[in-house]
């Protein structure tokens, strides 16, 4: 079920912005179901946005959990977060941290075919490094490349409070 943003005022809906966020935070957590049990990894992505449609792609090693769960069920919840600015407060209600981030919903699918490894590749370390980057046969052939195609999506940005 979809549910929208709780402290609505918070929410980012300007595109430049969300694409802001996807290209300073590098990191996703990659929610999964493994036969009723929650499981999440960290990884590094690159991504794509084309019409408002958010693809993101990650790479790893042929085989560990993650790959045996999502062959099983490719559902995954993804969060992604970046510009964290922890503040202070007179009391412990007032400490926090600033952030902004994005939560979706996706099904993720093992790339079998070598040219969209490469693209999936190159997307990533475009994403992560601002460099483009090619990539042989030998090179795709040791990876196993995600394609996750995030279905719905929501931004969010919690400002660090004005002092006085
Ligand atoms: C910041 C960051 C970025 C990363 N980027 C990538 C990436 O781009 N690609 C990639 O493949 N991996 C990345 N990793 C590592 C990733 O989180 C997993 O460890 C890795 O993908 C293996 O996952 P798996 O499910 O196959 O693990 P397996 O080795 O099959 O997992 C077996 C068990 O090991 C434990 N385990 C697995 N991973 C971790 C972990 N990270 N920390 C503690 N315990 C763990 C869990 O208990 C798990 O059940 C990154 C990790 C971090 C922290």
């Amino acid at each position: 079920m979809k549910q929208g943003i709780t402290r609505r005022e918070r929410e980012v809906t300007d595109p430049a912005a969300i694409l802001g966020i996807l290209d300073r935070a590098k990191i996703v957590h990659v929610g999964m179901v493994d036969n009723g049990e929650p499981y999440i990894v960290p990884m590094n992505y690159g991504y794509t946005m084309e019409n408002g449609k958010l693809t993101l792609y990650l790479h790893g090693a042929k085989e560990g959990r993650k790959l045996d769960i999502l062959r099983v069920n490719p559902k995954v919840f993804v969060e992604i977060d970046t510009d964290l600015v922890p503040f202070e407060g007179k009391t412990a209600c007032h400490y926090g941290i600033g952030y902004s981030s994005i939560m979706g919903r996706g099904i993720a699918e093992l790339v079998e075919d070598t040219e969209g490894k490469k693209k999936g590749l190159s997307v990533l370390m475009k994403t992560q490094t601002g460099k483009d980057f090619e990539f042989d046969d030998r090179m795709v052939s040791v990876v196993t490349v995600i394609k996750i195609t995030v279905s719905d999506y929501t931004a969010k940005h919690r400002p660090v409070p004005q002092k006085g």
